[in-house]
């Protein structure tokens, strides 16, 4: 997923502080992770997709 690189990225950019709490950069980096959990994990939406694939 191209946004957990983009965040993986700008929080080593930013070195220590992409990683303090008080950043905007390790709130985002946080945000992206629940992306592939929240609303259903991506292994579940895959079979989703295979099951309604070949119905
Ligand atoms: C911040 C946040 C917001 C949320 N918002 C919503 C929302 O708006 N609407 C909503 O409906 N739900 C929401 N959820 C719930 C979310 O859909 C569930 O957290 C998600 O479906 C994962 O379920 P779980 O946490 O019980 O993990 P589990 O089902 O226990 O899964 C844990 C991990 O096991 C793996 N896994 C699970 N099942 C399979 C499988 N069949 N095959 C392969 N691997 C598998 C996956 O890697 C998964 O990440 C939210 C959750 C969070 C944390």
């Amino acid at each position: 997923m191209v946004i957990k690189q983009v965040m993986y990225d700008c929080a080593q950019f930013h070195g220590g502080m992409g990683y303090m709490r008080e950043s905007a950069i390790e709130r985002m980096s946080r945000d992206a992770r629940i992306l592939p959990i929240g609303g259903g994990a991506t292994e579940v939406m895959l079979e989703e997709v295979a099951k309604r694939s070949y119905a």
